[in-house]
């Protein structure tokens, strides 16, 4: 008996080669082994006689091999094993190619299975490489590559398919029977097959449809897990206890109507459901969407500001210190009679701000001890060493009460004496888990906010952050001008450069965003196939080609095209501080051209740029399109927007135009994800999407079912006490997401 924890090491069968080649999958385990999933099956099942075989079918052949042979093609370049086989019906050639010691397996008079795909040449029928599996007269064993449903793995160099079913079959013969975590009458419910069955059937299923219910229930399992585990998060934050903001609607209005424009419906909305969550004793957890330039900023400053007068400390975090600076100018900006204390905390700035224009820097150690007092004992505090004379020492003495900076920041060493509320900017960068690190060891716990440009369709936040509550904005302020967006063939080049150029001459700014470099497809057996490790190393392969890209444009931009303006660039190979810098020196206007690739800071507000031009722009989702777009228009100018592509599709252009017409991220990812499928949509920006979210989107009935299933078993048995199992296995599902 084999048990699933086993390391395949201990597994007498696998020799080092395999094992080695095997880790390279992440492999280790009995259980990754088994886990490792067919992405296909091949339907050999049926025997065909060698007579009624036609060119182009696919099947499976059993007879006797007359002769064999082998030689080097004359180039010399490939070895081509030839054989000639027969069975009553009559006779075929097989061939395959750099595979010379097939020579010493199939000798002649070996009776054997052969399944592939019938070719022709001049007349001739032939089997181009088939799976071939010898058969012995006196076993009965059952095949695994070939008169059967045959499964195919995702491969890697030196590690086929048909060595992974050889390494698989034994161990499934002789595996330990494996606990049903999931409820008998769930199982029944849903017409999904039991985990020996299931399992089994994944990978040597006795016909397709036998397949496709094993892996619809390992899908199933794993999304009802996601939704158990999102609904319990639920249930334990209604348990948690916090601070209640009370609304004051008096002073919400003055808020608003001292603001340069008016909200957008979306935007009142949003205010009015966070305010609402704010109210209540147990901690909000929302995840507040829209797209880039749709002034979720003020909403949450408002919410921060509110929490303030109500006493207690709001904590705003942004993921790169020009978005902390941004977001504490912005406050200043519409809040300029604030008196309770903002401060910017990052590694390079710490500084406090106390309305009326009283502004000062401040040591960083002096500004985290008056964050971690809270509340200041007025006696204690009534004058504080170190504090400035004048007004301003006078507020200090009255502690701080809205805390700006970047994520590490606040989260590593500063303490707060009274936090009741935190906000994150572009979370979906950092992980859905941020929360848990954030709200380690605290009694009271604190409201969550959670902001993100990225548009995610409905399925995916369902399914993903199920566990959070969702707000949206779904519109851009009415002053926005339309930006001007063109789909451009490669002959306007020269034309858009000079556009360029006329633009700077104004005094404008523009982007240039290189191609986005593929890798999956090009090589793609030759990476290791978890489909997260896949992600991963061509995610790193593209940033290092497109770290070159941008590297060529911006070679050709600054000496060729613009010799006399001021270009920059922007990859993802750069360090956080070089990027911030060059960012920082863009937004500062000291650079008149941005190279980029995709890694061009998301949230940053830089109106004085009107132009972005895209490069290869048919490799880009919709989404992350219409996302580079929104960063130019934010201003009082009329920008632009150049999609450039070489592809004379009508497809392609048509799909690029559909940014023209679309009125929002949400619709364009929902479009992306028809278009483009899960894998495409979800391969590009948004890494770290577990490969959940995947199925889930491939199957957005599944996601429904899994979580009224995971929401009515709860209803009876909140602490899955009848099922045990199941608890225990939604403990490990807990700790493993928490380390994606
Ligand atoms: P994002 O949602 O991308 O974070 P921001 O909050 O940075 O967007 O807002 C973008 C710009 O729009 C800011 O300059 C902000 O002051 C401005 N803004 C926000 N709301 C409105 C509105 N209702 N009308 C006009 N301008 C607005
Ligand atoms: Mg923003």
């Amino acid at each position: 008996m084999i048990a699933l924890s086993a390391p395949l090491v201990e597994i007498h069968d696998i020799g080092p080669r395999f094992i080695t080649k095997l880790k390279k999958l992440g492999i280790e385990t009995v259980k990754d082994l088994l886990w490792h999933f067919p992405t296909r099956y091949e339907d050999f099942s049926q025997i065909y006689k060698i007579a009624d075989l036609a060119p182009g079918q696919e099947a499976t052949i059993q007879g006797v091999v007359k002769e064999i042979g082998g030689r080097r093609t004359w180039r010399r370049r490939l070895y081509l094993v030839e054989t000639l086989i027969s069975d009553e019906s009559g006779s075929i050639r097989a061939v395959w190619f750099n595979q010379p010691y097939i020579k010493n397996i199939l000798r002649p008079g070996r009776t054997a299975n052969f399944s592939g795909k019938i070719t022709i040449t001049e007349d001739e029928l032939y089997l181009s490489n088939p799976t071939y599996e010898l058969l012995s007269e006196h076993s009965h064993h059952e095949t695994k590559h070939t008169g059967r449903i045959v499964p195919v793995y995702p491969e890697t160099k030196g590690l086929t398919s048909r060595g992974i079913r050889y390494l698989i079959k034994p161990i499934l013969d002789t595996l330990q029977q494996l606990p049903e975590i999931i409820p008998q009458e769930i199982l029944e419910k849903e017409n999904l097959p039991l985990i020996n069955k299931a399992l089994r059937d994944v990978h040597f299923p006795k016909d397709i449809d036998d397949a496709v219910r094993a892996k619809k229930r390992f899908a199933f399992e794993d999304l009802f897990l996601l939704q158990l585990h999102n609904l319990l998060e639920r249930l334990k934050l209604a348990q948690e206890k916090s601070v209640a903001i009370k609304i004051d609607i008096e002073e919400i209005k003055t808020l608003i109507n001292r603001l340069p424009f008016k909200l957008t419906q979306s935007q009142k909305q949003s205010l009015w459901e966070i305010l609402k969550d704010l109210e209540k004793n147990h901690p909000m957890n929302r995840l507040f969407q829209g797209d880039v330039g749709s002034g979720k900023t003020i909403i949450a400053a408002i919410a921060a500001v509110r929490t303030a007068h109500d006493g207690y400390q709001a904590a705003f975090m942004a993921p790169t210190e020009i978005l902390a600076r941004q977001h504490y100018n912005t406050l200043i900006k519409f809040f300029p009679n604030f008196e309770k204390g903002i401060v910017l905390l990052t590694s390079s700035e710490s500084k406090i701000f106390y309305g009326h224009g009283l502004e000062t820097d401040m040591k960083k150690t002096e500004l985290k001890h008056i964050i971690a007092e809270g509340k200041i004992n007025p006696v204690r505090n009534h004058v504080r060493a170190g504090a400035p004379e004048g007004p301003l020492g006078r507020t200090i003495s009255n502690g701080v009460k809205i805390v700006i900076g970047t994520h590490a920041l606040i989260q590593k060493n500063v303490r707060f004496g009274e936090l009741a509320l935190v906000i994150v900017d572009e979370q979906h960068r950092f992980g859905v888990d941020q929360r848990a690190n954030l709200l380690k060891d605290k009694k009271i716990v604190p409201h969550f906010l959670s902001m993100s440009a990225t548009p995610i369709p409905r399925t995916l936040s369902l399914t993903l952050f199920g566990d959070l509550d969702l707000s949206l904005i779904t519109e851009l302020p009415k002053n926005r001008k339309p930006i001007i967006t063109k789909v451009a063939a490669p002959g306007n080049r020269e034309k858009a450069y000079a556009f360029i150029r006329g633009q700077i001459k104004k005094g404008r700014q523009a982007f240039v965003i290189c191609p986005r470099i593929e890798i999956a497809n090009t090589n793609n057996h030759e990476l290791p196939m978890n489909v997260t490790n896949i992600r991963e190393i061509s995610g790193k392969l593209a940033q290092i080609r497109e770290a070159r890209a941008v590297k060529e444009e911006y070679e050709k931009l600054s000496k060729k095209i613009f010799p006399d303006l001021r270009v920059a660039m922007l990859h993802g190979k750069m360090k956080p501080k070089e990027k911030e810098h060059v960012m920082k020196e863009f937004a500062e206007r000291k650079s008149d051209i941005l190279v980029a690739t995709s890694v061009v800071e998301v949230g940053v507000d830089i109106p004085n740029a009107t132009i972005m031009m895209i490069e290869g722009a048919e490799r880009f989702g919709l989404a992350q399109l219409y996302q580079f777009r929104g960063r130019v228009g934010r201003g009082e100018h009329q920008s632009f927007c150049f999609l450039f592509t070489d592809s004379s599709a009508k497809t392609t252009r048509r799909r690029l135009k559909s940014i023209v017409e679309a009125k929002n991220g949400f619709e364009l990812a929902e479009k992306d994800l028809q278009i483009r499928g899960p894998g495409e949509f979800l391969g590009e920006a948004q890494t770290g999407i577990p490969d959940l979210a995947m199925k889930a989107l491939q199957n957005p009935e599944l996601v429904k079912t899994a979580r009224q299933t995971a929401y009515e078993l709860l209803k009876k048995d909140r602490f899955l006490k009848n099922c045990p199992l199941l608890r225990e296995r939604l403990n490990q599902f807990k700790k493993d997401i928490h380390l994606e």
